[in-house]
């Protein structure tokens, strides 16, 4: 059965520009980077490279990016290392109720150690209001956090405004962009970001490979003991292949940011219209403008989201729910709880991310399939 895959936001295949230059670095060139001899010192200058170039992308200095091993990481990192090292300015967090668990579930860890974290909701579009940012800062705000995009319903927060107001009041802005890199040009001076979150198998790269950014004007705690790697931050020997890897699947997708985001947007449009067309009694999720050109959310009101999805499987089409199952019990995704979608309705939604080799064969047979499966459901 031909598998046709519309979850990007979950994960992408690795590039195989990315898959070879990655390969000579597990076995050939294998040495430790903290090594003093030929082939350590070699790898040491790939990683430095490699550093240089991930400043230039998004232009800050060189000793401003730390490799870490996932977005999660770095999310950890960054919150708690910030939070710890700053606690005697403040111990008030400002972050929202659509983040990702990496950032929701660090907030709540830190909330057990003294801090207050305010959780902004939402307008119904997604978007957070930046003056009601503004109205919850205190004297004791230490830290901003707010993703640049959303990886279920896809909204681009106002970045660049909440850069400004964080600068205004001279507070720590903390933005987790795992699921905009790739789809969105950033740059953390002319946004007055101080710290960022990347995660490279979102953008065709590894799995289990990361990048803090990190301004060099932030103090922050290291949260691994051990080696001296990364400037003494992040304790652990370099993943040489993987930070290799990272690189040039982010240097792929600056190259081709404009053509990808047309592409992904004309399928994710035409999705979108068909579905309107040809499926009723349906809720699209999320601001239409302001969001990444291959994201599109959409509850089937009456259907169970999970059974669409095992429909979908049986076709041979992946795509994502936002609901998370624990324990046997399927909760509705915390985002569209969060922009006021009722909890029945919240349970039929169904995300698609569209990618690079998606073509409009295989869409308009997604757009077949749920309208087929949608129906059979309801019945
Ligand atoms: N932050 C966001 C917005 C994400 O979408 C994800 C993964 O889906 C993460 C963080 C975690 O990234 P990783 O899977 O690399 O740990």
């Amino acid at each position: 059965m031909k598998i046709r895959y519309f979850d990007h936001s979950a994960t992408t295949a690795v590039d195989d520009r990315v898959l070879e230059a990655m390969i000579p670095y597990f076995s050939e060139n294998y040495g430790n980077p903290s090594s003093v001899y030929g082939i350590g010192k070699d790898n040491k200058e790939v990683i430095n490279i490699c550093r240089m170039k991930i400043a230039s992308m998004l232009n800050c200095k060189v000793n401003e990016i730390y490799f870490t091993s996932c977005g999660s990481e770095s999310d950890n990192l960054i919150l708690k290392g910030i939070a710890f090292a700053n606690k005697n300015k403040g111990n008030h967090i400002i972050t929202t109720k659509i983040e990702h668990p990496a950032i929701l579930d660090t907030c709540k860890f830190l909330e057990k150690f003294g801090y207050r974290i305010t959780y902004l909701t939402p307008k119904s579009n997604g978007i957070i209001d930046v003056n009601e940012l503004e109205k919850n800062i205190t004297k004791n705000t230490i830290l901003i956090s707010v993703m640049y995009a959303n990886n279920e319903i896809g909204t681009i927060q106002p970045i660049r405004e909440i850069g400004e107001i964080a600068k205004k009041y001279g507070i720590f802005f903390h933005t987790d962009a795992v699921q905009a890199i790739g789809n969105i040009k950033i740059n953390v001076r002319e946004e007055n970001i101080g710290a960022i979150s990347l995660s490279a198998h979102k953008f065709y790269g590894p799995k289990g490979m990361g990048v803090a950014y990190i301004n060099e004007n932030i103090p922050f705690w290291r949260m691994q003991d051990g080696g001296h790697q990364e400037r003494n931050k992040r304790a652990g020997t370099e993943n040489v292949p993987g930070i290799v890897g990272l690189t040039k699947a982010m240097e792929i997708a600056e190259e081709n940011l404009i053509e990808y985001n047309r592409k992904l947007k004309t399928l994710r449009d035409f999705y979108i219209s068909e579905i309107r067309k040809r499926v009723p009694y349906i809720r699209i999720n999320g601001d239409l403008e302001n969001r990444l050109s291959g994201n599109a959310n959409i509850c089937f009101n009456g259907v169970d989201g999970s059974k669409l999805l095992a429909e979908l499987d049986q076709k041979g089409i992946c795509a994502s729910s936002g609901s998370a199952c624990s324990a046997g019990l399927i909760t509705p995704s915390h985002v569209l709880l969060a922009i006021g979608v009722p909890n029945k309705i919240a349970s039929s939604s169904l995300r698609v991310s569209f990618g690079k080799e998606n073509t409009l064969e295989d869409t308009e047979f997604l757009i077949e399939s749920i309208e087929e499966i949608v129906m059979k459901l309801r019945n």
